[in-house]
């Protein structure tokens, strides 16, 4: 039985192990195991054994080196969406690189599924303050809303006190861009990261639980996002710096358990239908 009938969004962040480390650069990453086609399979199973649609936000890289998964993932009717290209900090970009990055990775999506992909989610949260212009970017490139700023505090990303709920926001050239967060939990006047990831592995299922409850009951659904790799507690453990090592080897044994409690207790889908665009 669901908690309740409001509808919250389900995505993924669509990259290998290896991807978000940060320290391994795009030129690198022939050189690592690859197991995101075991790890989406079974991410497709449990979507499936849920009956949810999803958002998955690609990286271009891997759009290129696995059509076959992708047109999966499309023909399994799953929204597709971009995480960028080589995984690099939107912050860390000129506008012209970023730029570069959008329109590769959008023409990659649009051979797969012909169709121009509408959202975007930055690797690592990456739109804040300092990279703002980002968004002019992703509406001259067709895009219709954008999931990467995270009104919350992290030592990577954040935007302490950016809008927690779906906005419209007007772009230097004037165009417009809808902005939709991952889900935050306001408690003792702080805005908490609650919407997934290191965070849905580090606490207890029954902190998500209460948040998201609580967003329902205020009529507001909630954005949930995951990486396939978190449900993957046999890949290979590499020496990482040690605060990243903590956040991405915490745990992985539970969250598909806990995934599977989250899916029985709340209704998911994916973002364009949260939104009500035309995808
Ligand atoms: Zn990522």
């Amino acid at each position: 039985m669901h908690m309740s009938n409001i509808i919250n969004a389900f995505t993924i962040d669509f990259e290998d192990w290896y991807q978000g480390l940060e320290i391994h650069k795009v030129e690198t990453w022939h050189k690592f195991e690859s197991r995101i086609e075991r790890n989406c399979l079974k991410l497709l199973e449990i979507l499936k054994a849920h009956d949810i649609r999803a958002t998955f936000f690609v990286l271009g890289y891997l759009v290129e080196k696995h059509p076959k998964l992708l047109k999966m993932i499309h023909e399994l009717g799953h929204e597709i969406g971009s995480h960028g290209y080589s995984h690099t900090q939107v912050f860390r970009l000129t506008r012209e690189q970023f730029n570069d990055e959008i329109a590769r990775t959008t023409d990659a999506i649009y051979k797969i599924t012909c169709k121009q992909p509408l959202g975007f989610r930055a690797p690592i949260f990456s739109i804040v303050r300092d990279s703002y212009w980002a968004l002019d970017v992703l509406a001259e490139n067709g895009y219709k809303y954008d999931s990467s700023i995270y009104p919350t505090f992290n030592y990577r990303y954040g935007m302490i006190k950016a809008n927690r709920f779906r906005h419209e926001i007007t772009t230097e050239s004037n165009r417009k861009i809808i902005e939709i967060p991952v889900a935050t939990a306001r408690f003792l006047r702080v805005n908490l990261p609650v919407g997934g990831g290191a965070y849905f592995r580090i606490w207890p299922y029954a902190v998500t639980r209460w948040a998201f409850r609580n967003l329902n009951k205020q009529g507001r659904p909630g954005v949930f996002y995951m990486h396939p790799w978190e449900i993957d507690p046999d890949q290979p453990k590499i020496e990482l710096p040690m605060r990243l090592s903590l956040t991405h080897y915490h745990r992985l044994g539970s969250t598909e358990k806990k995934l599977h409690k989250l899916l029985d207790d709340f209704k998911f889908t994916s973002m364009s239908e949260v939104l009500g665009l035309d995808y």
